[in-house]
């Protein structure tokens, strides 16, 4: 890959992780409970919803990031862009749009 395209990417990969941890930031950690506690019942279940949902939304935007991270690496140790499952280079229609991505097309449809 040339110095030009590694340049592009690396700072696709900057600005998303910036992005991320702004997002990840932003997730409370427990739902805010309102001014009534007529059906405290109700609410502790809509807590417990809410609190899964943040947690889930939050555990997959820590897996990006650490992809992110992963990939600010590579690019500095020169193996950005290797699929880590067949060691083909990962297609730039990819990179483009996930610039985060660890493997090819084909083994990302496995
Ligand atoms: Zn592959």
């Amino acid at each position: 890959m040339n110095k030009e395209d590694l340049e592009k990417y690396e700072q696709s990969l900057l600005s998303l992780e910036k992005r991320l941890e702004t997002e990840f930031a932003e997730i409370p950690d427990v739902p805010d409970f309102g001014d009534g506690h007529s059906d405290m019942q109700g609410e502790e279940a809509d807590e417990a919803v809410a609190a899964d949902e943040s947690a889930g939304i939050k555990d997959e935007i820590r897996s990006r990031i650490e992809d992110v991270r992963s990939g600010l690496n590579k690019i500095k140790e020169g193996t950005y862009g290797i699929c880590e499952a067949c060691g083909k280079p990962i297609e730039k229609e990819i990179l483009n749009i996930v610039p985060e991505s660890r493997l090819c097309k084909e083994d990302k449809l496995q």
